[in-house]
């Protein structure tokens, strides 16, 4: 007997005959030994209300083949089984506005079923259906054909005598953004075309979600399939969002379309998430000899922190160590984009000054320059030791904004950074021949 074997694992044997005159043939046998344990818990469980209906969704589970469903009507007290699915997202139908329906769900596989999650309530018809654009914002493609003023915001604007027509002959779109913090259970939307003429252009428009403003992955909750949609009124669908999104849109699909639709009505269920914050401390002045360094910041949420550069030619960012590439400045950005609980935080971008080579200090003493902080804080002289006579002193701060920028007459010359903030500071000193950088630092 073979004992100590691994559950869900193919194993494969060699039987040979022994006798006197050695080893017959070899005779292969097979076995996969079966799974051994019912599947945990789900985690995760959402219940988002929306009228009459809930959506439920969950995580998938390890040597799950099944999920189970139970729903309890108010005291959570008499739970039944209302459905067995092998997705991780189910809509439960057919609610009574008003009441509270609890929610638990388990894990299922051939041994077994698995404990059940913990119970999640949901008050349907908690929020009633809106229309979506109360606080959100319209995007879309700016301009309009001509320039005559029908751009996307008139496709939104309530007004089915005004319409959108895009100077964008295929792709034009018209959106909203929701808000940071504002997510919505698309319920229904609403279309009405330019007019009966055009009414042919809505053909192959859609109805889209996106979890971002750029629409990389959007879900299409329904084409328009017909070339005579009814002008002068609005056609309303019913469609299943099945979670929220903060981005919705009208994508003009069809060839030649331009927009052309009077009305985009978005209705639903909005979600109010917990706002979050990052903390970003600025970033001191780097070297390119340093090569890479560390990020760090924080997101009140706890969720983590995503970096990325404004100019991949002077820093590259991966995950949270920053390459230096070439002298300059970028921009380097956090963002949190949220989850189902947290909205997506407000970015904070730092600037990063990155220069040519290591800064000597302000007080060695160059053959050509003497740079040394005098008996008052806050001032320094410089003198200049060479020929030239086209001298100049530049000082600027970890942003690179120039603070002070002065000529040198008689070859030296006192500068003040008495009333620039604490901190440091670059000098630049040129001749018109050669360029040296300092650091000051201003207590
Ligand atoms: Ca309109």
């Amino acid at each position: 007997m073979d004992e100590k074997l691994e559950a869900e694992t193919g194993y494969v044997y060699d039987v040979r005959p022994v006798g006197m005159s050695g080893e017959g043939e070899a005779a292969t046998v097979s076995v996969e030994t079966p799974v051994m344990a019912v599947p945990a818990s789900p985690s995760g469980l959402k219940v988002w209300p929306g009228g009459e209906k809930a959506f439920l969704s969950w995580a998938e589970t390890d040597e799950a083949s099944a999920y189970v469903v139970y729903r309890a009507e108010g005291n959570g007290t008499g739970f039944e089984r209302v459905s067995e699915t092998e997705d991780t997202e189910y809509v439960d139908v057919g609610l009574q506005v008003g009441n509270t329906y609890i929610y638990k769900v388990s894990a299922k596989n051939t041994v077994g079923e698995g404990e059940c999650t913990r119970e999640v309530s949901c008050l349907s018809g908690e929020a009633s259906e809106l229309r979506l654009w109360e606080t959100a914002s319209i995007i879309g493609t700016p301009g309009s054909w001509n320039g005559e003023g029908n751009t996307c915001d008139k496709a939104m604007d309530g007004d089915i005598g005004t319409f959108f027509d895009s100077d964008v002959s295929t792709g034009a779109w018209v959106g909203l953004d929701l808000g940071r913090n504002t997510r919505a259970m698309v319920s229904r939307i609403g279309y009405a075309p330019r007019n009966s003429t055009y009414a042919k252009r809505l053909k192959d428009g859609c109805f889209q979600l996106s979890e971002d403003a750029d629409f990389t992955s959007p879900v299409t909750l329904y084409t328009i399939d017909v070339t005579d949609t009814e002008s002068g009124t609005i056609t309303y669908r019913d469609v299943d969002a099945r979670k929220p999104y903060r981005y919705v849109r009208y994508l003009s699909a069809g060839e030649g379309s331009s927009g052309n639709i009077a009305e985009a009505e978005f209705w639903g269920f909005p979600v109010e998430l917990a706002g979050q914050e990052i903390e970003f401390a600025e970033i001191p002045v780097k070297t390119l000899d340093e090569r890479s360094f560390d990020l760090q910041a924080s997101a009140s949420s706890g969720l983590p922190v995503v970096f990325s550069s404004s100019d991949a030619d002077v820093a590259q960012v991966v995950g949270e160590k920053v390459y230096l590439k070439a002298s300059g400045t970028c921009e380097i950005h956090a963002d949190q984009p949220g989850n189902d609980e947290y909205g997506t935080a407000e970015r904070v971008s730092r600037t990063l000054v990155v220069s040519p080579s290591a800064i000597s200090d302000a007080v060695s003493a160059g053959t050509l320059w003497e740079v040394r902080p005098l008996r008052n804080a806050g001032y320094w002289r410089v003198v200049y030791h060479g020929q030239a006579k086209e001298l100049r002193a530049t000082v600027f701060d970890l942003r690179g904004i120039p603070v002070a920028d002065v000529h040198i007459e008689k070859g030296s010359v006192d500068l003040s950074l008495a009333a620039q903030p604490r901190g440091v500071y670059l000098l630049k000193l040129t001749d018109g021949r050669s360029l040296v950088v300092n650091k000051l630092v201003n207590y």
